[in-house]
């Protein structure tokens, strides 16, 4: 088993005085700094008993205290499970008890909901706080083969799954994403992904393994942002489609300035408008492909592909392998399949489910649930999630390729495409539109011909203020069909 120092601890060894986090407040804290508060941290945890191996979870939104936690946890060996803090009550003492916890660390304004949690559940609570004491005194090495976190999946198609990542998942994430993008010496990446979910953790160690800064932001708030991209010197961002459409919208007429490298753009599709719309104003969107199972990005677009292959993953990083699967067959260009990875980042496995592990893994292949091609190049193209695709007819619809088409109509400003049950056809596309100007169905129903085969055209239309979506932004459309259940009971 590969051991490295903790990597932290090289980190403060190679540059003590570099910037390791930086608040909006312009508030910064060294690699010195951070070990120096993750080895009283981590102090603080063993003297409140936790333990090596032990599993620990943490209720935090993004703040320089959770970073600080994370790194004391790997000082004490512990297993940190990241909660999803716009759970319900109940929602995270599933993951409590799923994850075997012994123990619950929570920033002060979670402090109700872990003291219910633990009435009920008998974990040990601790507050999110750096005390005054001194340091851990420790080995402080890493086994890359054992498991660093135990993170639930988005819960997108439903319950949350938890997934297993070693130390070497995110050593080889962060050594795949270097490989791609460089690293440039002034690079500064903004952090405002929440660290509960891989997306953002990952960025963390990013952060120590390249000895760079993280712009740490609590939440996106789009005015905030815009300011550290303008002022601060930021060169890379993790963002989700919904972000990149906030802050186009909030530069306006406006250009960036030239350190500004990109957009990582990660946990689902983007519209063609979109990227369109950040091609014409020349800011590069590098749209990647990743799961939580594979510790965030396992595809991105290269630079010099962007252009010509918008609306494309990429390619699989170095040095992970892709391969696009039907009926057991390797599928040919251009056709479309289930996405198969493997490689060093992908997951051990699900904690504590070996249902979903015996459908997931194939020898060392992942399945990952979506489909996708690759193009005569082999660029990748992701289509949807095989659980939401649509047979109308005997033809394949893609919901995705559906809500893409319609973000593009003037008007829209979001759309959630379902099945639904019709007796001619099988199944049918029904659109959840959310407006931002004044709209008929007829008018969208015209765009959606004009733009999109017979069988793709919805067959109904629903207006609604806002659509469901989880921490990640993305559409819960097994809560939409919940909507139009709830609407044909009514
Ligand atoms: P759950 O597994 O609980 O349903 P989830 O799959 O949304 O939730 P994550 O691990 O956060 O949880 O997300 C990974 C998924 O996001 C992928 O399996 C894929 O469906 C979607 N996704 C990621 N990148 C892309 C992309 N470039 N295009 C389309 N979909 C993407
Ligand atoms: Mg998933």
């Amino acid at each position: 088993m590969t051991t490295t120092p903790n990597w932290l601890d090289k980190r403060a060894y190679l540059t003590p005085h570099q910037e390791a986090i930086v608040l909006p407040d312009d508030t910064t804290y060294t690699f010195l700094d951070l070990q120096n508060d993750a080895k009283r941290l981590a102090k603080h945890f063993s003297n409140q008993g936790f333990q090596k191996g032990d599993h620990i979870a943490l209720l935090s939104d993004n703040c320089y205290e959770f970073a600080v936690a994370v790194h004391a946890l790997s000082y004490i060996g512990a297993v940190g499970c990241l909660l999803n803090t716009r759970l319900t009550k109940s929602e995270l003492a599933f993951q409590l008890e799923d994850a075997n916890v012994q123990g619950l660390i929570f920033q002060s304004k979670y402090e109700n909901t872990a003291l219910k949690l633990k009435e009920e559940l008998e974990v040990l609570t601790v507050p999110l706080q750096i005390p005054h004491v001194e340091w851990l005194e420790s080995d402080s090495e890493l086994k890359l083969d054992n498991v660093s976190h135990i993170l639930y999946t988005s819960g997108t198609t439903g319950n949350p799954k938890g997934v297993q990542l070693t130390y070497g998942n995110h050593y080889w994430n962060a050594t795949a994403s270097v490989l791609n993008l460089g690293l440039h010496s002034n690079d500064r990446w903004l952090l405002s992904l929440p660290m509960f979910h891989v997306g953002g953790l990952s960025i963390l160690f990013k952060s120590v393994i390249y000895g760079m800064p993280v712009h740490l932001h609590e939440r996106f708030d789009v005015d905030t942002i815009h300011h550290d991209i303008m002022n601060k010197g930021v060169t890379v961002m993790s963002v989700v489609a919904l972000m990149v459409e906030e802050l186009m919208k909030r530069l306006g007429d406006g250009q960036y300035p030239d350190t500004f490298r990109c957009f990582l753009l990660g946990g689902g599709p983007a519209s063609q408008s979109l990227l369109e719309h950040c091609r014409d104003k020349n800011v590069p969107v590098f749209q990647s492909y990743g799961m939580t199972e594979t510790a965030s990005q396992f595809c991105t677009l290269d630079e010099d592909s962007m252009l010509s292959k918008i609306g494309s993953s990429g390619k699989a990083l170095f040095p992970g392998q892709l391969k696009i699967v039907e009926e057991g067959q390797e599928c040919s260009a251009n056709e479309i399949g289930e996405i198969y990875v493997k490689g060093p980042t992908i997951t051990p496995g699900y904690w504590n489910r070996t249902d979903a592990n015996e459908d997931t893994f194939d020898h060392d292949w992942l399945k990952t649930g979506d489909l996708g091609y690759l193009d005569e190049d082999g660029y990748l193209f992701v289509v949807d999630r095989r659980k939401d695709l649509i047979i109308s007819g005997g033809e394949n619809v893609y919901p995705a390729q559906i809500e893409s088409v319609l973000k593009g109509m003037n008007g829209i400003q979001d759309v959630g495409v379902v099945g639904v049950d019709d007796d001619k056809w099988g199944q049918v596309p029904a659109a959840f539109v959310v407006l931002n100007d004044a709209v008929s169905k007829g008018d969208i129903q015209a765009f959606a011909e004009a733009n999109l085969a017979k069988y793709k055209v919805p067959k109904a239309y629903y207006f609604v203020d806002e659509l469901p979506r989880n921490a990640s932004k993305k559409i819960q459309r097994h809560k939409l069909l919940e909507l139009l259940r709830e609407e044909n009971d009514a």
